[in-house]
């Protein structure tokens, strides 16, 4: 019988069913996650157990030889009709997963490709995961680099039109991890990788916050399945830091852990929050202006430092001063009405508003404000000793700032490349990116 007490681990729950503590059943469609050295031996056998022989690779330039090849002539070597789908990066010298490489990679699927690999870090595994979803293929994942938690997961953030949005697909029927292979990865994709897991600090943190004040659906196994992961990356920071295989395979495990309990929830709830509504607004202002993407967990680490500080401030209020600051925030009519929520929107969003009105229940003109916002400002109230429990549990900005510092990240925006008036706009304006309950949307009312 499984339980919460084996959240730490990934082999127990994987192709299993749970009748969980929450009221749901989770299901685990993954079947096997191999993190070993020499992971990609394992690949080409699972292939032919599961009956497949016909396998597309899906690689970059620089995933072709990092691993394309040697996982090509394994392949080869094994019998199976391989063949190869090299992405190519746009204008600007990027990849992103955006419409131009979803084509790309569909016009490759022939009819006879029963199972597309992705080898490569974040943008090929969304890409991947998509179109193997859409085209009804199975889907393998060769992570190049421990960059992401997403691996694991069903979500594909895709940008469609410059939105960034998260559309449902499916998760890898097989993860093959190759500790050797990671550990030659760049030190900053590492980085990225522990940046992503600090940030579920916050994420879980954000959840907290909805269950306490709205009683929004809670999951306590996934939230022990993030919350192992992210202290198994904490507890190892040195040996990541260092690239050592161990750190290697436990910041893959975490990652992988994050990326499971996702799956187990069927949304990103344990593992986004503010931290990730603040990276992909600056995500989408630098598709705006045409800038060079930055990596996905370096901006989560930095913004989670950032949602830390909100955590911080929230924490050292009384439930007088709150009642103080709402009553006074309410005086002066600094509330946001249905229509001021339009106004920002307008102001943050420029050509892709519509799409966040939409997100944010917005998109009628005549949308008007629900009960449950009426009500919020008395039960921010009412429920203050509880939340200010869980900003409590966040650790501080500090602490969170100097463990990125010792895998060698970006820890302010400043290092990471995003202006201070950027971050300003983001503080005001990324609450929208997600119609899900926020740090940065309680700090409104503080
Ligand atoms: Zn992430
Ligand atoms: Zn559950």
């Amino acid at each position: 019988m499984l339980s919460v007490e084996q959240a730490g681990q990934i082999d127990p729950w994987l192709g299993q069913s749970v009748e969980c503590a929450c009221g749901k059943t989770h299901s685990v469609s993954i079947r096997k996650v191999v993190i070993e050295r020499g992971a990609l031996d394992a690949l080409p056998s699972y292939a032919q157990e599961r009956g497949y022989s016909e396998l597309l690779l899906v690689v970059d330039k620089n995933t072709l030889d990092a691993a394309g090849r040697e996982l090509l002539g394994l392949c080869k070597a094994a019998h199976l009709n391989v063949s190869l789908c090299v992405l190519g990066a746009d204008e600007r010298g990027e990849l992103a997963a955006d419409e131009r490489v979803i084509v790309q990679l569909m016009l490759n699927v022939t009819p006879a490709v029963q199972a597309i690999v992705a080898v490569g870090s974040g943008t090929i595994h969304d890409v991947v995961r998509f179109v193997s979803h859409k085209m009804d293929r199975a889907f393998f994942s060769v992570p190049t680099a421990p960059s992401v938690d997403g691996f694991a997961s069903v979500g594909a953030p895709l940008i469609i039109g410059g939105f960034k949005q998260t559309i449902a697909a499916c998760a890898p029927e097989a993860i093959f991890a190759d500790l050797a292979l990671l550990a030659k990865s760049p030190k900053a994709l590492i980085a990225a990788g522990f940046g992503d897991m600090l940030g579920k600090y916050t994420s879980l943190a954000d959840w907290q916050l909805g269950r306490v004040l709205f009683g929004e659906p809670h999951c306590e196994l996934a939230d022990e399945m993030t919350r192992q992961g992210l202290a198994m990356c904490v507890d190892y920071v040195d040996e990541i830091a260092e690239g050592s295989e161990l750190g290697m395979r436990k910041l893959m495990e975490g990652l992988t852990l994050s990326g499971i309990s996702m799956l187990l929830v069927g949304h990103s709830r344990p593992a986004s929050g503010g931290e990730h509504h603040l990276s992909h607004y600056w995500e989408m202002r630098f598709i705006q202006q045409r800038r060079r993407a930055l990596l996905h967990g370096a901006k989560v680490g930095v913004a989670a430092v950032q949602m830390a500080k909100l955590y911080e401030a929230a924490a050292a209020l009384s439930k007088e001063a709150v009642a103080a600051a709402i009553a006074e925030r309410q005086a002066r009519g600094d509330v946001l009405t249905p229509e001021r929520m339009r106004e920002q929107i307008q102001a943050g969003y420029g050509s892709i508003a519509d799409q966040v009105l939409a997100e944010n229940g917005l998109a009628a003109l005549d949308a008007t404000e629900s009960a449950e916002q009426q009500e919020l400002p008395q039960w921010i109230i009412e429920r203050w000793d509880e939340v200010r429990a869980v900003c409590g549990n966040v650790p501080p900005s500090g602490q969170l700032a100097d463990a990125l510092r010792r895998v060698g990240g970006p820890t302010t925006v400043d290092e990471l490349g995003v202006e201070p008036e950027l971050l300003e706009d983001s503080l005001k304006y990324a609450k929208y990116v997600r119609n899900r309950y926020t740090i940065i949307r309680l700090h409104q009312w503080l």
